[in-house]
């Protein structure tokens, strides 16, 4: 709607789009976040009163990310940019390095009430962390990458393994994968940003607070009953990503494939998750969208299982998993499958 009106008052006068520009830019809130979780959880609360974009497109991991001038671009008319923290999207500090002042940043694992648990060590591993940044250049995207200047590339690298390692390297920062953690620090926290941002809406934002906090406790009852049903509480998580999620719905990680995302395990690894595996008599493999399955699914014949879908992400393409109660569900789902795969 906005965007056809902008468009005919173009057509009909020139001078009348910036008029136009300026007035739904006060109708809104305009938000940026890192990932699509992040944007789920505004959209929820802000509804038509917020425009949200997300950075990280579907099929991408934060963990390898890499920040191109047009997404700096993306930030220009923002309120906010929310990020996760904790190391996830620490390229963040490189793109706000060169973003628009003033726009106000919102980091989620800094929510109070999060109740953070402790990442495990191998998130520590800065030698993962400088393997995967190589590999990513390689990905290639059509755009010269923010921060790329060589005299600034290996410095900027540095400060911010530095700086997530000081502020947040010590958490897990997949919270957002606890719909419990999001009803009840996420969601009042988002809630009061939208309210400062755009006082006129506050019954508004209330109201739909108070719906997603409804909505929210449905889920957590629909996700642990879909899981109860299976007798296997154990698995062998692709990234690190499933730990919120785990404790709170009584899951138990027996290992790792990617120990940091996007980093291959070595043959004797392959070797020692296969041993797991059978050890532990599950039947499936989880994989992710976002990372490559090749080796899960050599892993998974070598055992005898599958390979079955989890995504700590999301797609809004996708109509299985477009919304974060839908992400939830579509996870209940492929955990409950591989956890009845399983033999002991
Ligand atoms: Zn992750």
């Amino acid at each position: 709607m906005k965007r056809s009106g902008g468009l005919f008052l173009a057509i009909a006068a020139g001078f009348w789009i910036s008029v136009f520009s300026a007035f739904a830019w006060a109708q809104s809130v305009n938000v940026v976040t890192s990932v699509i979780p992040a944007a789920y959880i505004f959209e929820e609360l802000g509804g038509a009163r917020v425009n949200v974009t997300a950075l990280v497109p579907p099929g991408a991991s934060p963990h390898m990310f890499e920040p191109v001038p047009s997404d700096i671009r993306k930030l220009a008319r923002a309120r906010y940019f929310v990020n996760i923290g904790g190391g996830l999207d620490a390229w963040s500090e490189r793109l706000l390095a060169a973003a628009p002042k003033g726009i106000e940043v919102v980091t989620l694992i800094d929510t109070p009430n999060l109740n953070l648990l402790e990442a495990a060590e191998h998130h520590h591993d800065h030698h993962g962390e400088e393997k995967a940044a190589m590999k990513d250049e390689h990905h290639g995207h059509g755009e010269e990458k923010v921060a790329m200047k060589d005299e600034h590339h290996g410095h900027g690298e540095e400060k911010v393994a530095q700086e997530s390692g000081e502020e947040h390297g010590a958490f897990d920062p997949h919270f957002w994968l606890d719909p419990i953690r999001v009803r009840d620090a996420v969601v009042p926290a988002v809630t009061q940003r939208l309210i400062a941002a755009d006082p006129a809406g506050k019954d508004y934002y209330e109201k739909r607070r108070q719906d997603f906090h409804r909505r929210l406790t449905a889920l957590d009852q629909r996700v642990r009953s879909e899981l109860a049903k299976a007798k296997v509480r154990k698995y062998i998580a692709f990234h690190d990503a499933w730990v919120y999620f785990a404790e709170r719905y009584g899951l138990e990680e027996v290992a790792v494939v990617q120990e940091f995302a996007g980093e291959e395990p070595t043959p004797k690894e392959v070797a020692k998750l296969v041993r797991d595996a059978r050890a532990e008599g599950l039947g499936a493999m989880l994989v992710e969208p976002q990372l490559s399955p090749r080796v899960a699914q050599t892993i998974s014949k070598e055992f005898g299982g599958r390979t079955v879908v989890v995504d700590p992400l999301g797609d809004p393409g996708d109509a299985a998993r477009d919304s974060y109660e839908k992400l939830l569900q579509f996870n209940a789902r492929s955990f409950g499958k591989a956890l009845q795969s399983s033999v002991n």
